[in-house]
């Protein structure tokens, strides 16, 4: 496993179908670090039914943003716990500007900096990954028309049940999912460019996500805030 020379709070910025989900898995096995996934911990919360679950049900079916309040309030006592002493990943989180602002002055505060991974990834491609997704109804395997096909075509390899197209995956629905994570992010980056924060742009339209893991860690490696020496698993070294 790689070692961070110091700690620091790995901001993964990636549209829906960018492979976020994959390189965050990657990144916590090469540097042995925890993903925080806000999503995660409001599902959470809403799958015990506890008080917070209760307030944020609707927000979460609706789409919409829950407060900058609570989520800050989340993300704070989250990284405070002992496993994220030598860093962490933050995924979803910050997705405002007054969030973002809220981290700095935290991480500021601890010595912990802030670097920021971009994953890049053309629109159209996007497009054409999610829409290829095909999932089968009855038992939930998915396939993908490109990257993952099923023996027959439209058909589910597990129990001949005719797959379908989820309803968030269809191209209409997509284009309005990736126009909301422009609004949401565009002014994030510009305000960790103008803030002072390496942002590190990484193009991951490849379909291989080894590619993209690769310069990861490549940036991570050559800026100088993981001992190369150490990297001795995953894919470099
Ligand atoms: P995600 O799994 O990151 O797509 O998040 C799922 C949902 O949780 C979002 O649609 C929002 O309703 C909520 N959520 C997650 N992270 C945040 C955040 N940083 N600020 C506000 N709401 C959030």
């Amino acid at each position: 496993m790689a070692g961070l020379k110091k700690p620091v709070a790995l901001v993964l910025f990636g549209s829906p179908g960018s492979g976020k989900g994959t390189q965050s898995k990657y990144i916590v096995e090469w540097l042995g670090i925890p993903q925080i996934s806000t999503g995660d911990i409001l599902r959470e919360h809403i799958r015990k039914g506890d008080a917070i679950g209760v307030s944020i049900a609707e927000l979460l079916r609706a789409g919409s943003l829950v407060s900058d309040e609570l989520v800050n309030e989340l993300v704070r006592a989250r990284i405070s716990e002992e496993d994220c002493r030598r860093g962490f990943i933050l995924d979803g989180y910050p997705r405002t500007t007054a969030q973002a602002e809220e981290t700095m002055r935290l991480l500021g505060s601890v010595g912990v900096e802030e670097v920021v991974i971009h994953l890049v990834v053309d629109y159209n491609v996007i497009i054409s990954r999610i829409t290829g997704r095909r999932v089968c109804p009855k038992c939930g395997t998915l396939y993908n028309a490109i990257s993952h096909p099923p023996k027959v075509d439209g058909i589910c390899d597990v129990d001949g049940a005719e797959l379908v197209i989820r309803e968030d995956d269809r191209e209409d629905v997509v284009r309005e999912r990736l126009a909301q994570y422009d609004r949401q992010t565009q002014p994030l980056i510009e305000f960790f460019g103008k803030s002072g924060h390496r942002v590190f742009r990484v193009d991951a339209s490849t379909a291989k996500p080894e590619a993209v893991f690769r310069e990861v860690q490549v940036k991570l490696v050559g800026s100088g805030l993981v001992e190369s020496g150490l990297v001795t698993s995953g894919l470099v070294g």
